[in-house]
């Protein structure tokens, strides 16, 4: 590789803000935080979950109020 012309590459911490998992991925991101994750993601886990909300759902949810 060449130097300078790649962002710096870290060994990211994503953080669940549902469930409070924490696992690494690769990024060019530091930190990552994410509304769902493979743990607690009702796909998975086949139960319907309430994610913790920060807004954009809360938001979606308004927007399915008002077509209804
Ligand atoms: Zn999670």
């Amino acid at each position: 590789m060449k130097n300078n012309i790649h962002p710096k590459y870290y060994r990211a911490k994503v953080i669940c803000l549902t469930c409070g998992n924490t696992f690494e991925t690769g990024s060019t991101e530091p930190e990552i935080k994410v509304d769902t994750c493979s743990k607690c993601h009702s796909f998975y886990t086949g139960k319907i979950n309430i994610t913790a909300d920060t807004g954009r759902v809360a938001k979606f949810r308004k927007k399915l109020e008002s077509v209804k």
